[in-house]
């Protein structure tokens, strides 16, 4: 990040940004981190006979600070979900999530008011994955399908995305302060 905005627009940027997202989305690194069943099937994908290796891939990184993709195996309990944000806020940029299974996508069958009703409330969420669980087959599907759109990125959509977010954020604590001082 922050080579794309020193750089001008046509087509040495075109070029620079098919290089970067084909080296970004053949190098994604996940972060070990498991929430439930689901997180089983993950482990089977990552360390079984499936080989992510071909991908780039095989590393589950133990530290958010060296992991780039989130993969939120399970569902997501009320009291999780500020953990989680933890590590993803402390992962490098660009990062990408990947909701894998339908409790983490929807909250499933744990319509209740412990578990998060979809992981979207709590980080951004790029790729769902619905299966309750999905197998291998179906995880390494949808880590193929994130690489496609990593690759069809914008090099600099995620700077615009994080400035927006970032505007939303401002305005909405504004509104809060201002709430809270009875104006
Ligand atoms: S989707 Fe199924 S396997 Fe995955 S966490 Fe929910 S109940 Fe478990």
């Amino acid at each position: 990040m922050g080579l794309e905005e020193n750089l001008p627009s046509g087509v040495l940027l075109s070029t620079l940004e098919g290089f970067t997202n084909w080296a970004r989305s053949s190098s994604l690194w996940p972060a070990t981190f498991g929430l439930a069943c689901c997180a089983i099937e993950m482990m089977t994908t990552g360390a079984g006979r499936y080989d992510l290796a071909r991908f780039g891939m095989e590393v589950f990184r133990p530290s958010p600070r060296q992991a780039d993709l989130m993969i939120v195996a399970g569902r997501v309990s009320q009291k999780m979900a500020p953990v989680l944000r933890q590590i993803y806020d402390q992962m490098v940029e660009p990062k990408w999530v990947i909701s894998m299974g339908v409790c983490a996508s929807s909250g499933g069958m744990f319509n209740n008011y412990a578990i998060v009703q979809g992981v979207d409330h709590v980080v951004p969420v790029d790729m769902y994955l619905p299966g309750c669980p999905p197998r291998p087959e179906m995880l390494m599907d949808a880590i193929l399908k994130l690489h496609e759109k990593i690759r069809h990125e914008k090099i600099d959509a995620r700077t615009q995305l994080l400035a927006e977010a970032k505007a939303r954020r401002d305005e909405r604590d504004g509104a809060r302060l201002a709430l809270a001082e009875g104006h």
